[in-house]
């Protein structure tokens, strides 16, 4: 029996693996150079984290981790979402007695096990940001302009940015009293999940995907209307600033987002194409958490990104990155020039170009095929007389144009076209 990749994987193939890499590319490029660093946390983590870090509430807890006992006993989980390893490693790491702020990011893989739909997938990766120590606007606002700036440079032209705010725990209790109150007369229609939400967490509610509950959650009490007047002037100020930076964006004032630890600003980008599984990328402002995970009162804020959606997103808007990876040279050898074929390759790809040459001892024609096939630049026959006088004639493949030269100038020939 032939053994399958696991549901909700994939293999990503060289070709698909280019484009991956272009985005990775753009990505650390532009974290850099707002000042972020990379981190790499660990792919599993006791499950606990996960619990207090993510939220015992959560769906991602509940019913979708990946948790396994080691042969320790010891209950471990393979990461769902970045944020709280990060967040764990920041303060192991004692990185909250660096001056601040601290300045993060990450591009890692996640498991999730969730239904299969296009641009879900049980194993998927993301790339994201956090910023520790600021409880600014100002912090909100640049981790919404790096996001910005990143979109532009991968060429993705249509986005939509969902804004909204969920208030802080001293607001939070006023509005969930009003939801519970909007909920109590409809708990004998919501679906089952919904009506233990009631009781753990009724803002969770607001994000069941049940066509009745949605319907609910459409007409019920928005946070936004309830924020004390830290949180609604802290909303002010990032609004203000995303209208001097130019950002364009729309309130959502039901925004609600997968995960328990948000406070204040929450957000999507959403795309325009990839239809219901529509968010690029979410976050929001965390400044409970780091308290939650024992490292003391750090305000925080971060994102994180679906890769696959991006790229799918890329996709839909048309955007073609030159991912070529072309060779610059074909040499043609014969069976008593293919170790000299070989040798000149390595001094040409050292020299920093891209050459192909034949290691299937085939026959002559069937080089020249393969060298048309991989659409080289320019092609040298390399016969032992041309190897012992060290001349060949080299020719571009698109005018057939010819020109000998000693194999020693063959490094800046290449580089002078
Ligand atoms: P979240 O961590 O749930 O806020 O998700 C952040 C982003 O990760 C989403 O906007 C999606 O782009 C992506 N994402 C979440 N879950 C999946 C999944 N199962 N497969 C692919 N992408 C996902």
């Amino acid at each position: 029996m032939k053994i399958k990749a696991p549901r909700g994987t994939k293999d990503i193939l060289p070709e698909e693996a280019r484009r991956w890499q272009y985005a990775e590319a753009r990505f650390r490029d532009v974290c850099h150079r707002y000042g972020y660093g990379e981190i790499r946390v660990p792919t599993f983590e006791s499950t606990d984290l996960f619990e207090r870090g993510v939220g015992d509430s959560t769906d991602i807890v509940r019913k979708e981790m990946y948790t396994f006992e080691d042969k320790g006993g010891r209950s471990m989980t393979l990461r769902p979402e970045g944020t709280a390893g990060v967040v764990r490693a920041y303060v192991e790491q004692g990185m909250n007695s660096l001056p601040s702020p601290v300045r993060l990011f990450y591009d890692l893989n996640m498991f999730r096990y969730e239904k299969m739909q296009k641009g879900r997938y049980r194993e998927f990766a993301q790339f994201g940001c956090e910023i520790f120590g600021s409880d600014s606007a100002l912090a909100d606002a640049e981790i919404l302009s790096l996001l910005d700036t990143f979109f532009t440079s991968v060429g993705l032209r249509e986005r939509r940015l969902e804004l909204g705010s969920i208030g802080c725990p001293a607001c939070r209790p006023r509005f969930l009293e009003a939801l519970r109150a909007y909920y109590e007369p409809k708990l004998d229609r919501v679906c089952e999940d919904c009506r233990d939400r009631f009781e753990k967490n009724p803002l969770r509610m607001l994000d069941c995907k049940q066509p009745q509950c949605q319907e609910d959650a459409e007409r019920a009490p928005s946070q936004i209307d309830f924020l004390c007047d830290e949180c609604e002037a802290h909303f002010a100020l990032v609004r203000q600033a995303l209208d001097t930076l130019g950002i364009d964006y729309h309130i959502n004032p039901r925004m609600v987002r997968g995960l328990d630890y948000y406070t204040r600003t929450v957000f999507e980008f959403v795309s325009t194409h990839v239809g219901s599984q529509g968010a690029l990328c979410g976050g929001g402002r965390y400044d409970g958490l780091v308290e939650e995970l024992g490292g003391g009162q750090v305000p925080a804020i971060g994102f994180a990104m679906g890769v696959e959606r991006l790229l799918l997103e890329m996709e839909a808007q048309h955007v073609q990155p030159d991912l070529t990876f072309d060779p610059d040279l074909f040499i043609v050898s014969f069976p008593d020039t293919t170790v000299a074929a070989l040798h000149l390759r390595q001094n040409l790809i050292r020299d920093g170009f891209i050459v192909e040459t034949d290691v299937m001892d085939r026959s002559f024609r069937a080089q020249m095929k393969a060298a048309d096939r991989a659409n080289a630049r320019y092609l040298l026959v390399l016969g032992a007389d041309e190897l012992k006088k060290s001349k060949a004639t080299l020719r571009r493949m698109d005018t057939g144009e010819e020109t000998e030269l000693q194999l020693s100038d063959l490094s800046q020939t290449l580089r002078s076209e």
